[in-house]
């Protein structure tokens, strides 16, 4: 579902992405993990369309930038962004009409249901200023789910959420796979992720360093930290 083809973006003379290439199949979940610094965030940039990079992007064959591509990503930023003046539903219904979708009974029926999953039927007349962090971030998810995206990336997910909030995710993250969606995960605390990944590419200093499986190493923390730590790969310094 998504191709990454040696994706190269400096900013100045910083390398934040040397020659990237990966890939994220529908059906699994596949993690993008490094240390701060890597260049996680800088590719997803590049992957939602945002910053110009060389190299290649496919979304279901289909070049990153153009509109068919754009149909089948579901974007969640770092940072979640709302509309201070907007409601949650207002929201919502925003996004599907920026992607001419219809707002009909079938995608009320899914409104109700997004919010119900994210504990946030009570809140959906609430306005953007009036969220909390979480709450912002649960709007930043439903807003990605409302376009039944087949490419749903999220960057570090889990941070700024209470335990409660990252084990809910972390069941979201699993029945969007059961429905066949990529799920791309950027994260750079291996904990997050334990149990649940199927792909793994590890990044340093804008280089994927391995890329693994979980049906081949399943031990992902050794993993990582033999590469990030220098014992493996690399060389170090
Ligand atoms: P990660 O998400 O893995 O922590 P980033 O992709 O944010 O890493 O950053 C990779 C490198 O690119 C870092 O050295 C960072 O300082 C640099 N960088 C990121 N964004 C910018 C920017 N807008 N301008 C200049 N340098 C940037
Ligand atoms: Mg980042």
């Amino acid at each position: 579902m998504l191709e990454v083809v040696k994706v190269i973006k400096k900013y100045g003379k910083t390398l934040a992405n040397d020659e990237v290439s990966l890939t994220a199949d529908a059906g699994k979940i596949t993690v993008m993990m490094g240390p701060n610094g890597a260049g996680k965030s800088t590719l997803i940039k590049a992957i939602a369309g945002l910053i110009r990079f060389e190299g290649e992007i496919l979304i279901g064959g289909h070049a990153n930038k153009s509109l068919p591509a754009k149909r089948l990503l579901g974007y969640i930023p770092e940072m979640p962004a709302v509309y201070d003046l907007l409601t949650v539903t207002e929201h919502l219904q925003f996004i599907r009409k920026a992607y001419r979708l219809p707002v009909d009974d079938a995608y009320q029926a899914r409104e109700t249901e997004l919010l119900e999953r994210f504990e946030m039927t009570e809140n959906k007349n609430k306005l953007g200023r009036e969220l909390s962090k979480g709450m912002q971030q649960k709007v930043s998810i439903m807003c990605a789910l409302a376009c039944d995206p087949k490419l749903i990336i999220f960057d570090e997910p889990m941070v700024g959420l209470d335990p409660h909030a990252i084990k809910e995710l972390k069941q979201m993250f699993a029945q969007l796979k059961q429905s066949g969606a990529a799920v791309f995960i950027s994260t750079h605390m291996i904990e997050s992720v334990e149990g649940i990944w199927d792909d793994a590419h590890i990044l340093m200093k804008g280089k994927v360093a391995a890329s693994i499986s979980s049906r081949d190493q399943a031990d992902l923390e050794s993993l990582f930290f033999a590469i990030t730590e220098g014992t493996k790969g690399g060389g170090g310094k």
